[in-house]
């Protein structure tokens, strides 16, 4: 197997370019199972980890650019007063070896539907900048996912960075596990209230082929703002019901896809009663 080690992007994408079968790799927390298990097998590997651009985090007008190859731990450390909802959320991945490796980049090359960072960028109308030697794109994060492992991203294309507006702080991100650490999500869901501009947004996670957004809950509550009416108890009930009824969950090992409903429900209640509080 090749083994390919760009330093910078430019040398990165003519790799991504001339070994189009080479396997993009960064924290390896995802890559490294994969060859362990050997459910893949690839030609190259393409390790991204000397190329300083993608670690970079950059606070733009209204929004912070983090580089596809910045760990959780960094999330966490330094961008929790800006995206606490994120934050969160890398809290609850793996472990803190998981977390000091895995990037928000592999989360988004795996395109999980469990993926923990895929609700919180949902709910936050974040965009994915993707490139290739030929051109750069971005893409709504909610239209990134595509099906289980599969997303936008073609062949010949890096994922650069993800950008994420900072309007609006009011979030929060909730996960249901079988236990409390090392584990996958049965469900997770993000919200964001941003009451300034009277935007809601939502992320939900593991229940669906790919994480959702509940475009109607978040026009419920949005309605209710716009109509100058409280978030109370009810309403959060109505969100929360709204927002099961969005998910597309299935039965699996790890919880059956009314559980799956019913505690959506629950962490979209309670959610929202904590970006409303
Ligand atoms: C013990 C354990 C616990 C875990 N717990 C969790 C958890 O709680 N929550 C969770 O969401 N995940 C979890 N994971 C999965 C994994 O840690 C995450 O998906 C992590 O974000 C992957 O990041 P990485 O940098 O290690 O990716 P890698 O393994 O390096 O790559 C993952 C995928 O993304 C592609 N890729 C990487 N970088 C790029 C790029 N710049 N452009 C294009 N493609 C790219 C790779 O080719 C590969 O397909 C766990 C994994 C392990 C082993």
């Amino acid at each position: 197997m090749e083994f390919l080690q760009p330093e910078d992007w430019g040398e990165a994408l003519e790799a991504r370019a001339a070994y189009p079968g080479a396997l993009p790799l960064w924290g390896g927390t995802d890559v490294m199972v994969e060859l362990n298990f050997d459910k893949a097998r690839p030609p190259a590997i393409l390790d991204l980890t000397a190329v300083p651009e993608l670690a970079a985090i950059e606070r733009e007008n209204g929004a912070i650019r983090i580089g596809s190859g910045v760990p959780y731990t960094r999330v966490i450390e330094e961008l929790q007063d800006v995206l606490p909802a994120l934050a969160q959320a890398s809290r609850t991945v793996g472990s803190p070896q998981i977390r000091n490796r895995g990037t928000i980049g592999g989360n988004l090359g795996t395109a999980s539907p469990a993926g923990d960072a895929h609700p919180p960028l949902l709910a936050a109308g974040a965009t994915v900048e993707v490139a290739s030697a030929r051109a750069t794109r971005s893409i709504a994060a909610h239209e990134f996912f595509e099906g289980p492992g599969r997303s936008k991203l073609r062949p010949d294309e890096l994922v650069t960075a993800v950008t994420v507006p900072t309007a609006g702080r009011q979030e929060q991100f909730a996960k249901i596990g079988t236990r409390n650490a090392m584990v996958i999500a049965v469900c997770s869901f993000a919200v964001r209230v941003d009451r300034e501009r009277g935007r809601v947004g939502t992320g939900i996670g593991s229940a669906g082929p790919t994480p959702l957004r509940a475009a109607e809950a978040e026009a419920f509550v949005e309605g209710l703002m716009a109509a100058d009416e409280p978030i109370d108890a009810a309403a959060r009930k109505r969100f929360g019901q709204l927002v099961s009824q969005a998910a597309r969950p299935i039965d699996d090992h790890r919880g059956t896809a009314d559980y799956r409903r019913h505690a959506l429900g629950v962490l979209a209640t309670r959610t929202l009663a904590w970006a409303c509080g």
